[in-house]
């Protein structure tokens, strides 16, 4: 079976490997049934279940392609709760008509004429990570055809004086880090999907990594590459920068498979650094908090990794974390040193050498100072390193003890952040009021510019007494929520891309021209609209 994550087997109806599981602590159930009431467990379909539904495929047969029913399911959906709601109930709606698993650009291009023969609709497939409905099949008189690049994941080149190196796009995080690293080089591209997302889904969906602050998003590392379209194979060449009229990269970031199928990366490598360390810092309180976290990113004080969680995010960490004894006596040192009730835990790292992080650590801690921070040294900072990449698994945890788990991003300017995230939380905490619910909303600030700052809220609710309302209670939050975003000044996203869930917000940033042009690129590279219906842009538009 391909998977996708090597040798690891990854689960059909859930987030990776199946062998790592992480359960919610005790006394964290009862926090959160203090917080939400007591959790609802829906039951799971098995995939035998699932599979028996898969109907006949529609297509013909072709050496690149396999009908089998399990492959059809596990490409079916991605990690949204959308998705989740489908893969646990079983309720699929629709599965594509086969998966196709191509190993070079020339493959690609085949499969890309085949579409065209048979009438074929086409859905790249990078980790199948997408949170905003970007890799499901719609229903339609097209059979769909599900393009993965799982087998394209070699380190093609490397340039060690320019310090580019060329991917195949479906290398996920450990796949691209562990050839790069084997040389002496990263990438430093770490979204907490990165187990499973790729080079090519990066790119495809403008994706940002938790050391954003020092090696840039996926923008900054993208040198380059090559998109395979309708029209022909759109490249584009690395230049350390040109003036030549608009760059073509920028079609290719954030196409989300609509131009066309991103067949070769090529991405600006580091050497790796001599040393890295993450610290916790807390903060008294959020205006204080807010306030440092801005000197600190328009100083430009040379950190590499910047997460700062509010008051109520703090305390459900803190919450989570187990070890209730050692949280008890760390909240009574914070509490006596000025940061008690309300205080902001701000977690942050230094990555290079000796010389210049001891420097950055030194101007960092002074700052913080200025603003009553209370320095907790390298503990807690371990504590998320090691774990960095296990949140995503909680959600297991959660589900198990009958709670769902849903994130939402925006970004926006420092002047508006305050307001935005706070009419966030509002929305997402009073949508269910009425029915007489509770949601446990809380939100972090992790990627952070001069101007301004992306907003990460996390929201807890209870599904109901079954799946349709499990689907709607999560309808109407993220519709809140996102009304919220578009009419506050927020992008609609700062790193999950557009999808389907987010399409019916882009006009309001991108402007009637915007849309329009966007449109008009579609139809030049794709115009008998085969390529990811409905995804960035609505159709019917
Ligand atoms: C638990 C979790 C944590 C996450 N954390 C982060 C985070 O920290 N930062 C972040 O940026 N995102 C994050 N995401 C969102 C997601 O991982 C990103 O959007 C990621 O970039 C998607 O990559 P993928 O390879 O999984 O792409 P997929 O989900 O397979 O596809 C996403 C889109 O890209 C297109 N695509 C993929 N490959 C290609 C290709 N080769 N050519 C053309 N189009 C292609 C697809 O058609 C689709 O439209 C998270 C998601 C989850 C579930």
């Amino acid at each position: 079976m391909l998977t996708g994550m090597g040798d690891v087997m990854r689960r059909w109806n859930g987030w990776g490997d199946e062998a790592t599981q992480v359960e919610l602590p005790a006394h964290g159930e009862a926090f959160l049934a203090e917080l939400v009431g007591v959790g609802q467990r829906l039951t799971d379909a098995s995939l035998e279940q699932v599979m028996a539904r898969v109907p006949a495929s529609r297509l013909t047969a072709h050496p690149l392609i396999s009908l089998d029913a399990e492959v059809r399911v596990r490409h079916a959906r991605g990690q949204s709760l959308p998705d989740w709601l489908a893969m646990r109930s079983g309720d699929f709606g629709v599965f594509p008509d086969g998966v196709a698993f191509p190993e070079t650009a020339a493959q690609i291009r085949e499969l890309l004429a085949w579409a065209q023969q048979h009438d074929v609709t086409l859905i790249p497939y990078g980790g199948g990570t997408s949170v905003a409905g970007h890799i499901n099949p719609l229903p339609g008189s097209r059979p769909v055809l599900t393009l993965s690049l799982e087998r394209m994941t070699r380190l093609l080149e490397i340039d060690e004086e320019s310090l580019i190196a060329t991917f195949g796009p479906g290398a996920n995080g450990p796949q691209v880090e562990s050839q790069l690293r084997a040389r002496g080089y990263t990438l430093g591209h770490f979204p907490q999907s990165w187990e499973l997302s790729t080079l090519g889904g990066w790119v495809a969906s403008r994706s940002s990594g938790q050391q954003s602050l020092r090696y840039g998003r996926i923008e900054q590392l993208f040198a380059g590459g090559k998109l395979e379209t309708f029209a022909g194979t759109l490249e584009s060449p690395t230049f350390p920068a040109s003036a030549a009229g608009p760059d073509l990269r920028e079609l290719v970031l954030g196409s989300e498979g609509r131009f066309g199928v991103i067949s070769e990366v090529r991405v600006r490598i580091s050497p790796l650094p001599e040393q890295e360390r993450f610290y916790a810092v807390f903060l008294p309180d959020w205006p204080r908090a807010l306030s440092a976290i801005r000197r600190l990113a328009q100083a430009r004080v040379p950190l590499s990794m910047l997460r700062l969680s509010n008051a109520v995010e703090t305390r459900t960490q803190l919450a989570l974390a187990g070890h209730p004894q050692q949280i008890a006596l760390l909240e009574k040192y914070l509490a006596l040193r000025g940061a008690g009730e309300g205080k902001c835990m701000l977690t942050f790292g230094v990555t290079g050498s000796r010389v210049q992080n001891a420097a950055s650590l030194k101007q960092a801690r002074r700052l913080l100072k200025g603003f009553g921070g209370v320095f907790t040294g390298t503990l807690l900072g371990r504590k998320w390193e090691q774990n960095r990449f296990r949140f995503p698994y909680l959600r297991h945890g959660l589900w198990e003890c009958g709670y769902l788990v849903d994130t939402l991003e925006t970004a926006t300017d420092w002047a508006n952040v305050d307001n935005l995230l706070n009419r966030i939380e509002a929305a997402l905490r009073e949508e269910l009021a009425g029915d007489g619910e509770r949601v446990h909303v809380f939100t972090h600030l992790s990627h952070v510019y001069g101007e301004g700052s992306s907003i990460y809220t996390t929201y807890v609710f209870r599904p109901g007494g079954d799946y349709t309302e499990a689907l709607a209670r999560w309808q109407r939050l993220k519709g809140a929520a996102s009304r919220v975003i578009a009419a506050n000044r927020g992008t609609i996203s700062h790193q999950h891309g557009v999808g389907r869930d987010h399409a019916p917000y882009l006009a309001v940033e991108k402007g009637e021209l915007g849309m329009a042009t966007l449109h008009s690129l579609a139809r030049h590279f794709d115009p008998e609209r085969r390529l990811a219906p409905g995804v960035l842009l609505q159709d019917h538009d």
